[in-house]
């Protein structure tokens, strides 16, 4: 089983923070969605078997797509996979680009499953974020969403903003909970370089946030979602019990992955491949059937540094069998940071898994860094 990721690449406008490939504006659509069905054929048998179970639309804001945008690809995905067996279909949607008839729209084309970009229920916010939408229309479209039929929605958050204070994150998460959604995404902020907000920190016009904040942010994250019945399965990520996101929860379980579109990334067996992030040279070079991608093999360092940072990130931990096969130097480096690690109490085992403890899961990144082979 499979999954396959779609990158659409346009944008209304750009987001301060958002370093991810798009474009603002929909000049090259037809012929971008021309592109990705060919791009789509061309990679027909990559995969093992063309069973795949879940398909994911991201970008960049696949909402902007015409609804006959979406059937097109969708045909060329059922031409050359077999998706009777797809368990979670899943679209991006601004609130801004949606209303009922689009919705309604989308769960005929068989999408169980939406991912709305919130980001804050905070005007000020979002509008410092540069987002298109307001808290009210927010509210809204989750409520549309909830009307057409979706039973399983995630809302992405945004914490450690510069100047929002615990207040207006405790609103924000509320907000949230009170919706009803199934699964929510929170992330906090980085400030990547090529983005507006980088610009803005090096000219001294915002500033990051400190890690006492940060920390407490996250802290009445867990304790407000662990109360509504959320599960922490993720350092980012939040679920119902039933509703972990089954397509991402492959990519932390090194199951095979296409991406298609520009920028989008795949991993099959130990092979990671990358498309070009630029809309004209991928259209280009996949009308000439020449490479549009580069890739690489994983090592086996490489192949133990993911399995440690996907593993860290998640509740269920590494498993130590997997740690166990790999080369013995690999083997004493682990064996030696995870003694440490349990000595100084942040990490422990568990039936044959190594998880990071719950009071700990603020330091994940860097008990991750402390496992790096460099
Ligand atoms: S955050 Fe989403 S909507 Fe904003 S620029 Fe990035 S991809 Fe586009």
């Amino acid at each position: 089983m499979a999954g396959i990721y779609i990158h659409i690449p346009f944008c209304m406008q750009k987001c301060g923070y958002c370093d991810f490939y798009s474009l603002v504006g929909l000049s090259d659509k037809s012929e971008f969605v021309s592109a990705l069905c060919a791009e789509i054929s061309l990679r027909k048998d990559e995969l093992v078997s063309p069973s795949v179970n879940t398909v994911y639309f991201g970008g960049g804001t696949p909402s902007v797509l015409k609804i006959a945008d979406f059937e097109c690809i969708i045909l060329a995905l059922k031409e050359t996979y077999d998706l009777s067996n797809l368990q979670e279909f899943t679209i991006e949607v601004n609130p801004d680009d949606i209303n009922l008839a689009y919705l309604l729209e989308l769960k005929k084309l068989g999408f169980n499953r939406l991912s709305m970009g919130i980001q804050s229920f905070n005007d000020r916010i979002l509008s410092f974020m540069n987002r298109r939408h307001s808290t009210q229309e927010a509210v809204k479209a989750v409520e549309m969403a909830q009307i057409a039929g979706f039973d399983n929605i995630s809302i992405d958050l945004i914490y450690g903003i510069p100047d929002m204070s615990q207040a207006e994150w405790k609103n924000s998460i509320d907000s949230a909970i009170a919706l009803q959604v199934q699964h929510i995404s929170a992330y906090h902020l980085t400030i990547e370089p090529g983005t507006a907000f980088y610009k803005k920190l090096k000219l001294n016009i915002i500033h990051e946030v400190e890690d006492k904040k940060s920390i407490a942010q996250y802290n009445v994250l867990i304790d407000k979602l662990t109360r509504a019945g959320f599960d922490d399965y993720e350092i980012s990520n939040f679920s119902l019990p039933g509703y972990q996101s089954k397509h991402n929860s492959s990519y932390w379980n090194f199951k095979n992955y296409v991406g298609l579109g520009p920028s989008a990334h795949s991993f099959i067996g130990h092979t990671r491949r990358w498309n070009v992030a630029d809309l004209k040279k991928y259209m280009h070079q996949i009308k000439k059937e020449e490479i549009f991608y580069e890739e690489e093999i994983l090592s086996e360092t490489d192949i133990y540094n993911e399995t440690i940072m996907l593993g860290l990130r998640t509740k269920n931990g590494v498993r130590l069998s997997d740690i166990e096969s790999m080369n013995k130097e690999i083997v004493r480096f682990f064996n030696e940071r995870m003694r440490n690690n349990i000595l100084f109490k942040k990490i422990y085992i568990l039936d044959g898994r190594l998880k990071v403890y719950k009071d700990k899961k603020i330091l994940t990144d860097q008990i991750i860094s402390d496992f790096f082979v460099v």
